[in-house]
């Protein structure tokens, strides 16, 4: 266990990010209706706070702080009062990812259309474009999602052992005929993370359609990786956070647009 510390977000405010980031990946259409769940670590505690069902559940869209409840990393079962907020099926998704990974501090399980078209298809995801969206590409380019090889929802900590082996040296991972699973440090990464994913998805898939798209260049891909060994100026503070929020206060029911909306950088 850690020590909490002040510059940490408050319980509240950790409920209050897992709703939104439920709002935007419903707004997005990464999940639909009240299927797939954010989760995040309590700081300075061994439980998780996660997206559950409460009695009259209005679906991830409509998300609020009170369907987020604790649960322990250790046996994933609920901790303290949670109302009538129910625990998903699918909990060892995270308590058990938390546990292999002690340096994720969140997680989302979703099941967006264009990883489940790809992967029912066979479509791998290529980098077929750079800079249309190059966070998305450099996915493909140095291949960061690997494909598990079930399809089943996994309910069980046997079913889901098998499952965390993939997350050794990856932060996101295809489930075929079902859906992503994807870690990251914060609820704010973590969501972009699961955006740019399904954005690289989507436009494979289209260009499938379209007849396929070639691989960009040898000649492009050894620049982009040259680039990508300079040093850096440092991640933006916050990423694409506040644009996101800022498309969820315009109120639209859904963004289906190719692209998605996590591309700030
Ligand atoms: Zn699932």
């Amino acid at each position: 266990m850690t020590q909490k510390t002040s510059a940490e977000p408050t319980v509240d405010e950790l409920k209050e990010k897992v709703a939104l980031s439920c709002q935007i990946l419903a707004q997005h259409g990464l999940v639909k209706g009240s299927t797939g769940h954010v989760s995040v670590r309590e700081p300075g505690t061994d439980n998780i706070l996660i997206r559950g069902r409460p009695l009259v559940d209005k679906g991830l869209r409509f998300a609020e702080p009170s369907s987020v409840m604790r649960v322990g990393v250790d046996d994933a079962q609920p901790v303290g009062d949670n109302g009538d907020v129910e625990r998903i099926g699918e909990i060892y998704l995270h308590t058990d990812l938390y546990r292999y990974r002690p340096d994720v501090n969140a997680i989302i399980h979703a099941h967006p259309p264009g990883v489940l078209l790809c992967t029912l298809n066979g479509v791998k995801l290529r980098p077929i474009f750079s800079g249309f969206e190059p966070s998305a590409m450099r996915i493909a380019l140095y291949d960061l999602a690997p494909v598990f090889d079930r399809s089943i929802t996994l309910h069980t900590p046997e079913e889901t052992a098998p499952f965390l082996d993939l997350f050794a040296n990856n932060n996101m991972v295809l489930m075929p005929g079902h859906g992503i699973v994807v870690t990251g440090r914060s609820v704010e990464e973590v969501t972009s993370r699961a955006l740019t994913l399904e954005s690289l998805a989507r436009i494979n898939w289209l260009a499938h359609l379209g007849g396929g798209a070639p691989d960009i260049s040898d000649l492009d891909k050894a620049e982009l990786r040259r680039r990508d060994r300079q040093p850096s100026s440092g991640e933006r503070k916050g990423g694409g956070w506040d644009g996101l929020i800022a498309i969820l206060e315009h109120g639209a029911l859904r963004a289906d647009a190719i692209g998605l909306g996590g591309q700030f950088g």
